[in-house]
């Protein structure tokens, strides 16, 4: 099969995976060893967690101490816990106001944001950014992060292993944020801090907790770059964000 079609199926199946979950998507067994293929190159799957130089548990006591963004970020930027810092160019921590009172998490850094550093600076960014100013928030308002430090190859979705690798940092820098908001773009961003298995559908229509901030999910802004339709549902969503926001502080 082309690298063209290949590509093109892996884009539809993303797109059900955002709507429906992965119940009716692929078995699991398929699509860990469908997915974890580079679909664009001759990338081969390192093995699983190889040796690393890094000592685990004196990172782990170290950062536990830490009680500023800039300081973690120095920590953990030359993290090599999990394959994904194999084919990294740059460590994407998360940007914005270190105590912003809304947090926003995408799934992990596409080819701009690993070029950057930065995440939501290529086309879903600009729209992120949209969405943000629809509801007043300025990028520099919020705080802007992601599941997962490191860009997966050829945009593949992280796999379970590497967000779970990934999320004692993210729920660090929530332990330092302290927001009162939480913001999930997509199934992949909620699945990986919810742990829950239900469809985007179904964790639109509920607000949860995590390290006692609220927490909501809507569409991945690349999600509705390729299906401009969800942009209706979103919109319910954004408004839900502020006037949680403006209930919880007033
Ligand atoms: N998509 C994401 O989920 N995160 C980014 O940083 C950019 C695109």
């Amino acid at each position: 099969m082309s690298n063209k079609n290949k590509n093109e199926i892996i884009k539809n199946l993303k797109l059900q995976q955002e709507i429906f979950g992965d119940e009716l998507f692929i078995s699991k067994k398929k699509r860990s060893s469908f997915m974890a293929k580079e679909p664009t190159s001759n990338y081969e799957e390192p093995q699983l967690f190889p040796e690393t130089k890094d000592d685990s548990s004196k990172i782990k006591t170290d950062w536990e101490k830490i009680t500023s963004l800039d300081e973690f970020e120095k920590l953990i930027c030359d993290c090599t816990k999990c394959r994904l810092h194999q084919g990294r160019n740059k460590f994407v921590f998360g940007t914005g106001n270190p105590h912003a009172d809304v947090l926003v998490i995408g799934e992990g850094p596409g080819a701009e944001e690993d070029k950057q550093g930065l995440p939501f600076v290529g086309r879903a960014g600009k729209l992120l950014t949209d969405m943000l100013k629809a509801i007043k928030f300025g990028r520099e308002d919020v705080y802007i992060g992601n599941v997962v430090k490191c860009r997966p190859p050829g945009n593949r979705t992280p796999m379970q292993d590497e967000m779970d690798t990934c999320l004692p940092y993210l729920k660090k820098q929530v332990e330092l944020i302290k927001p009162k908001l939480i913001l999930c773009l997509g199934l992949t961003a909620a699945k990986g801090l919810l742990k829950k298995k239900e469809s985007l559908g179904q964790l639109r229509k509920n607000i949860f907790e995590y390290e006692s901030a609220k927490v909501i999910v809507t569409y991945h802004p690349a999600a509705l770059l390729r299906n401009p339709n969800w942009k209706r549902d979103a919109w319910e969503d954004l408004k839900k964000l502020r006037r949680m926001y403006e209930e919880l502080l007033g």
